[in-house]
């Protein structure tokens, strides 16, 4: 049970919320796909700007101002350089991957899909990627197609060629599903598109804690994650979106810091990114958003990943001699999440009392109710593990995930 690359102690200390015990056991937690823990630079640099530097940032002269409006620009390089923009200006703070799709669909959907054109989405969808698009389509008359999926639970790549065609406006896929962990062969997704004229979007909300993510070598439109799907702070996130098609789209709320000059005759529109980020944004958040993606490539993304892949499949090994154990989601690609049912006891009751034992999972339809229809169940229980987690953590789950089920025989 050697970890390479990865020195787990070191890590663990650095995330002060895993030393806890939870119902008398120490806390085991694997819900990491729904919101990863925070290690202590995060929490730090939040407090450090409520202590030192809270100011409303660009408009101020003053050194607080100042402080602020720095740390907060420093963060955009930041994302930029971890998603290989070629420009800082690509990047626009949201509230996370919900408002980047939002975004989206409001900006580039008011101005550019009309009456008769066609969005592709797949089965394999987070909600946040499909009601929008619902909405979009509602408004606008426009056709929403789905790429199915298989058993396996991957999307079936012959049928998304099919449903390409000169109609199509907008591809919006996830990277890595959240509800299975299937990892999509977006690269392909988005050549494919391109060859029609459509943008593509990628939902990257499970990518970024787990891949390295290079729009520049995706060549996708837009990409969309959340700060605190990786060790970042809730509230924030960031889209990207190629230059041209920024300026080319309308700002999305109106307010302060979108506007370049205002008046009655007529207002315009501040320069991207900031044409896009009315309002005052959340600017600890954001600033600590930096101290999260400084931690992942201290630790370097590959190393990150390889940790995963062994949890995962010393995980996959043990599971196997659970009675009644069926995995939902078998992709030949997947990240570290797994997703599954247990014959005869209902997912919500596995949880409860895994709970009671203190090991933190997911049951129900995660935000991919489609997905549960296709498999015609109504959720799973779901397992998903992160940096900070060990081998220990996973044999104890799957001890006690014997000892649950055996109560139920
Ligand atoms: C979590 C998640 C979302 C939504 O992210 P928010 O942070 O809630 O906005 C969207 N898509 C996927 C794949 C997710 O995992």
């Amino acid at each position: 049970m050697v970890d390479t690359a990865i020195d787990i102690k070191e890590i663990r200390k650095q995330f002060p919320i895993l030393h806890q015990q939870v119902n008398g056991k120490p806390l085991v937690y694997f819900d990491n796909a729904a919101t990863s823990q925070k290690p202590q630079c995060v929490i730090d640099a939040l407090t450090h700007y409520y202590n030192t530097d809270n100011a409303n940032i660009h408009r101020g002269i003053h050194t607080l101002a100042e402080r602020a409006t720095s740390a907060f620009e420093d963060t955009r390089k930041t994302v930029a350089k971890f998603l290989n923009a070629n420009e800082t200006e690509e990047i626009i703070f949201t509230k996370g991957t919900t408002e980047g799709i939002n975004l989206v669909a409001s900006t580039f959907g008011r101005k550019f899909i009309n009456t008769g054109d066609e969005i592709i989405v797949s089965g394999l969808e987070h909600h946040s990627n499909i009601v929008p698009w619902q909405m979009l389509c509602e408004e606008k008359g426009a056709v929403l197609k789905v790429i199915p999926v298989n058993e396996k639970g991957e999307l079936i790549f012959d049928e998304y060629v099919k449903l390409l065609s000169d109609k199509t406006k907008l591809v919006s896929v996830n990277y890595i599903s959240n509800a299975l962990g299937t990892i999509n062969p977006v690269k392909e997704i988005i050549s494919e598109a391109h060859k029609f004229g459509a943008k593509v979007l990628i939902d990257a909300a499970q990518a970024a804690p787990h891949v390295k993510m290079d729009v520049k070598a995706l060549d996708c439109d837009f990409l969309a994650f959340s700060a605190h799907k990786v060790y970042g702070p809730t509230g924030v996130g960031a889209l990207y979106g190629k230059r041209a098609l920024l300026e080319a789209m309308p700002p999305y709320q109106g307010g302060g810091e979108m506007i370049k000059d205002v008046s009655f005759s007529g207002t315009t529109y501040n320069d991207i990114p900031y044409k896009f980020e009315a309002g005052t944004p959340n600017i600890g958040e954001v600033i600590a958003f930096k101290s999260a993606i400084d931690f992942v490539e201290n630790l370097g993304q590959e190393n990150i990943a390889q940790h995963e892949d062994e949890l995962m499949a010393y995980a996959n090994d043990l599971l196997k001699d659970v009675d009644g154990f069926t995995p939902v989601g078998t992709a030949g690609k997947k990240a570290s999440v797994i997703s599954f049912l247990i014959d005869g006891v209902h997912p919500f009751d596995l949880g409860q009392l895994l709970d009671a034992r203190g090991i933190a999972v997911r049951t129900g339809h995660h935000c991919a109710q489609p997905l549960m229809e296709f498999f015609n169940i109504e959720g799973t229980v779901r397992a998903s593990f992160s940096v900070y987690n060990t081998k220990e953590e996973i044999k104890y789950f799957v001890d006690s995930l014997k000892a649950v089920i055996k109560m139920f025989k």
